[in-house]
């Protein structure tokens, strides 16, 4: 089966390496993979969420991912590293309404089967003596981040040392079982999936709703550097009902983001971006200042219309969506490949979620 994967950030890599390594037969097109919203992304994988109170599908979707991710890493390991840390997640609570708050999140993370422990602030402290005074804090042991470029990178080596074909272009037009690429070649298909990000609905082609609209939400992200790590954990500096995500990486790099924006295409980083993102830090972690400013990136998170992700058959015959994972596409990157692997392989339970749904607009919660 002649499979093609249209699009290479974090979701289109997950799937055309499970559909490789699956017996299909793929080819990932994409001008510069892993170069959209996977390239700025914190890579952060928490064991639950806030915003995923009233939403049980997206919940039990991440909860599923969750269990995936350590067979997942170990499987992508045998071909190069990850860039994968499991050694916990910490909840801070900075102010009174965030502490409250933190039973709400610890039964929410139990529910699906998360371990946590509550810790006092002397806990936190120990933990993390870089941080400012908190109240308190949730930690989930068993969770943790992956450098997203690192993994990425182990996705796109894994699937070509599989012999799957990587075609460095743009596909502009998608007609039946046909793709147009921006050189005007095209190239026959027998399957197609469509994981281009929040330029997934721009391609043309296809009739009209196939693909619903997705949105680009903008989030910028400041990575610092030390020569040894500031924090020794991923954390959530949860304070004024936002959550500033804060992710260390073993080298000394410390990821703070991310600003959340409707700013349309726009991939230009911002002053104000910055500015926010470092105020928000130095509130929670006064030494941030001292760090060497690394760099600042946008990336833009494909927002669904109704803030879900797209993962199954579309209404074409053979076209598949997997998009629209707006600000969790790391995390829910191993069930998205198993998920469309399945319908590819026909072995598939029912697609969780099938695209063209009707929905209402994404409102974008604050942190991450
Ligand atoms: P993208 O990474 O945007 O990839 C789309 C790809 O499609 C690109 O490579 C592009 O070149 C290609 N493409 C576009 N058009 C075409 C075309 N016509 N033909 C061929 N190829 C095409 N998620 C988490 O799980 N944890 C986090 O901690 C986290 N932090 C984040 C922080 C920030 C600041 C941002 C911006 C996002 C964060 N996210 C996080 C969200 C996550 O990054 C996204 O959900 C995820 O990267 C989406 O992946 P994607 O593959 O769908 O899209």
């Amino acid at each position: 089966m002649n499979t093609f994967v249209v699009g290479g950030g974090v979701i289109g890599l997950a799937v055309a390496w499970r559909a490789q390594r699956s017996g299909l037969t793929v080819t990932l097109i994409d001008p510069e993979p892993a170069s959209k919203a996977s390239h700025a992304s914190a890579g952060m994988l928490p064991g639950g969420s806030a915003q995923l109170y009233g939403q049980p599908d997206l919940l039990s979707l991440c909860a599923d991912s969750r269990n995936l991710i350590p067979s997942f890493v170990a499987e992508l390991e045998e071909f190069a590293s990850a860039g994968y840390r499991r050694d916990g997640v910490l909840d801070a609570a900075f102010d009174e309404d965030a502490f409250q708050a933190l039973d709400r999140q610890q039964s929410l993370q139990e529910s699906v089967g998360v371990r946590t422990e509550r810790l006092t602030p002397e806990e936190c402290r120990k933990l993390q003596p870089a941080f400012a005074p908190v109240l308190g804090g949730l930690l989930s042991p068993d969770d943790g981040s992956v450098d997203p470029r690192t993994f990425t990178a182990a996705l796109s080596t894994a699937f070509q040392a599989l012999g799957g074909t990587l075609i460095r272009r743009r596909v502009t037009r998608i007609t039946d079982h046909e793709v147009t690429l921006d050189n005007g070649d095209t190239a026959a298909f027998d399957r197609v999936v469509l994981a281009a990000g929040c330029w997934t609905h721009r391609i043309e082609g296809l009739p009209p709703g196939t693909v619903p609209e997705i949105r680009p939400v903008r989030g910028q992200i400041v990575r610092l550097q030390s020569d040894t790590p500031l924090l020794n954990l991923t954390a959530r500096a949860n304070i004024r009902g936002t959550s500033l995500y804060l992710v260390p990486r073993l080298d000394g790099e410390l990821a703070i983001g991310g600003t959340y924006e409707d700013g349309g295409y726009d991939e230009a980083p911002t002053a104000e971006g910055t500015r926010e993102l470092l105020t928000r830090a130095a509130e929670v972690i006064p030494g941030v200042g001292a760090l060497r400013f690394r760099e600042i990136s946008v990336g833009l998170r494909p927002g669904s219309p109704d803030g879900l992700p797209l993962i199954g058959a579309t209404a074409v015959p053979d076209v598949y969506l997997a998009s629209g994972h707006y600000r969790m596409g790391v995390q829910l990157a191993p069930v998205t490949a198993e998920i469309i692997t399945a319908l590819l392989t026909d072995t598939a339970p029912p697609a969780v979620r099938a695209s063209g749904l009707p929905g209402t607009p994404v409102d974008p919660p604050r942190g991450g």
